[in-house]
């Protein structure tokens, strides 16, 4: 095949929470005998489009034998699930200054909820001086925040600890909490500030050393991530660890293989099987949906973004995604290019659309909801409406529309249709929004939620509708724009 499949990854909920989903599953079987287990399998086009854990993927018809419809299957975390979703708790260690933290705790947190009251009257007290006052209000503001840790809220949890530093700024189970929570939100370079101060007081903490592993595999250097996993490991065994080393062992054995290119913005990996003329192209390619990116969004995003290129094979064997898959951003670009010379028109599409996932991602610091990373990507890439808007205008009207809410999470349990008409949903309200007040109402949601701002709540402020509104809007919008 001359050409790349195209999929649409979803990034930020394919981790964790997919482990032991049960969905019922149909099986695609090729014409070359090997067998696909999928979800939500549709027919469309010269297409056969599923769902994995890795997004929406589609195969041409002209390979398919058959399709097997029901069964019940256990899907499997996301292939290559972003660094962010690695599977590693929160460090567990025991403040060292000072006593009496886990009666702090206990009365800082209880019965479902922060005591804001109690904390106030440490940081009173700490207002005194004494070394164990200064010790109470850092314990109470880091038992506010390992309960925000555990409740999701990223945001408070990091506006907490960063407090409780101010009254323990050497304590390594803080400094620790910070950085793991840096790591969470994909922010890697503060996170590895933070972890270097843990160390100057704990230079032999395994616990420093599994999250340095992460913060540079977060940055895609993998021989710093491998060296510190095996210090971690040879401190203490680790399952985690081990299993995080495991798959950084793996895409650097594999990438070592791997020729490099840079420009200003990406760095890019490709196999010597690859045309280093295609290489070139694929970042002047990059380079310039970065440039339209940017500007439409009104962002730069601070990391270099991670490309790889890969032959059909390699790319399979990596992701452990099934084969036929199309390109996917896991934190990561990886695109399949088997068999191209050039940057045609398709693949350039692909480009941009991944591309716009890695700036959503960025952004919101993995906050923005599937609707948001998959209809803008789309509108990005260059798609409208106009095919699907009559049918969404009718399901609307028919009252069968999902509720906006539900298309804010994984997208895994749709129906085959549901899936479909989720993804020229996303598009619809997107394209509603941006065509009505143009792209700058984008730009202020996706600050909103990146702030840590429920997306309806984002919404609200910015295009004064909630989810009910948008969508009738969305609804008339598209038969205004593509009716008779
Ligand atoms: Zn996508």
């Amino acid at each position: 095949m001359n050409r790349v499949i195209r999929i649409s990854a979803v990034l930020f909920c394919a981790g964790l929470l997919l482990l032991n989903f049960r969905a019922a599953a149909d099986t695609i079987v090729l014409k070359n005998g090997r067998r696909i287990t999928a979800m939500s399998v549709v027919e469309e086009g010269d297409k056969v489009k599923y769902q994995t854990s890795a997004g929406e993927l589609s195969l041409p018809k002209s390979i398919v034998d058959h399709i097997e419809k029901g069964g019940a299957v256990a899907v499997a975390g996301a292939p290559g699930a972003d660094a962010a979703n690695l599977a590693i708790a929160p460090p567990e260690t025991q403040p060292r200054g000072g006593g009496g933290s886990e009666e702090i705790a206990h009365a800082a947190v209880h019965d479902g909820s922060i005591d804001r009251e109690y904390i106030a009257r440490l940081e009173s007290e700490a207002r005194g001086g004494t070394k164990q006052a200064n010790f109470n209000a850092a314990m109470g503001h880091h038992a506010a925040s390992i309960f925000e840790l555990s409740h999701g809220d990223l945001e408070h949890a990091l506006t907490d600890e960063r407090t409780a530093l101010i009254y323990a700024p050497e304590e390594p189970a803080l400094l620790m909490n910070v950085a793991y929570t840096h790591l969470r939100r994909s922010e890697y370079k503060q996170s590895l500030d933070y972890l270097e101060r843990a160390r100057r007081v704990v230079p032999d903490s395994p616990e420093v050393a599994k999250l340095e592993g992460w913060a540079y595999y977060g940055l895609n250097k993998m021989d710093q991530a491998v060296a510190e996993w095996k210090r971690a490991l040879a401190l203490r065994p680790d399952a985690e660890v081990r299993a995080a080393l495991d798959k950084a062992q793996r895409d650097k054995q594999e990438e070592e293989n791997y020729k490099e290119n840079e420009s200003s913005h990406f760095t890019l990996k490709y196999s010597g099987a690859a045309e280093p003329a295609l290489a070139r192209d694929v970042l002047r390619n990059l380079e310039m949906h970065f440039s339209a990116i940017e500007s439409a969004l009104n962002y730069s995003p601070p990391d270099s973004i991670g490309v790889i290129l890969y032959t059909q094979e390699a790319f399979a064997d990596i992701t452990k995604a099934p084969g036929w898959v199309g390109a996917l951003n896991d934190g990561r670009i990886r695109v399949p290019v088997q068999g191209l010379a050039s940057v045609d028109q398709e693949l350039s599409r692909v480009l941009k659309h991944e591309l716009t996932h890695s700036f959503i991602q960025q952004k919101t610091h993995g906050h923005a909801p599937t609707w948001v990373q998959e209809g803008l990507a789309q509108w990005m890439e260059g798609q409208r409406s106009g095919e699907s808007a009559a049918v969404l205008a009718q399901i609307y009207t028919d009252g069968h529309a999902v509720p906006m809410g539900g298309l804010e999470g994984s997208w895994m349990g749709l129906s085959g249709n549901g899936a479909r008409y989720a993804y020229a949903w996303a598009l619809a309200i997107i394209e509603y929004i941006v065509e009505t007040d143009g792209m700058g109402d984008i730009e202020r949601i996706l600050d909103r939620v990146g702030s840590g701002m429920a997306t309806e709540a984002a919404v609200k402020e910015v295009v004064h509708s909630d989810y009910n509104d948008l969508m009738q809007s969305t609804a008339e919008y598209l038969r205004k724009t593509y009716g008779h």
